[in-house]
């Protein structure tokens, strides 16, 4: 958190549904945790982010770890185990968790700016 408030960087939080679920930030670091003490994580990350006024958006999990980064091609054979991604399509190399931590990134922005522009009033 303390590494999301100095770099002005927003916390793209996981939907909330399957068996182990992962808090990723926008650079590679990870924690894996099972589901009972995820949904006890969520609601400290979301005071402390509230608290600390840093951006946290929730965004659909789905194909983040099937879809490359690169070229946004989705295909099951693109993860080749649980370390490696190697596009079908453009044939990019990548960490797994790097790639889909990428896609998230990007989902997270984009649901962002969304909601930003959703409830900002026009200006006259
Ligand atoms: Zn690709």
């Amino acid at each position: 958190m303390t590494e999301a408030e100095r770099t002005s960087a927003g916390i793209a939080l996981e939907d909330l549904t399957g068996i182990r679920q992962r808090v990723r930030l926008c650079r590679p670091q990870r924690v894996a945790i099972h589901s009972w003490a995820f949904a006890r994580l969520a609601a400290f990350i979301t005071y402390k982010a509230k608290r600390a006024g840093v951006p946290l958006v929730q965004v659909e999990p789905a194909y983040t770890s099937r879809e490359c980064a690169e070229c946004h091609h989705i295909d099951t054979r693109n993860r080749v185990d649980r370390a490696r991604f190697v596009c079908r399509s453009c044939g990019v190399v990548a960490h797994a968790d790097r790639n889909a931590s990428r896609n998230l990134a990007v989902r997270g922005e984009a649901a962002w700016n969304a909601g930003r522009e959703s409830r900002v009033p026009a200006t006259p």
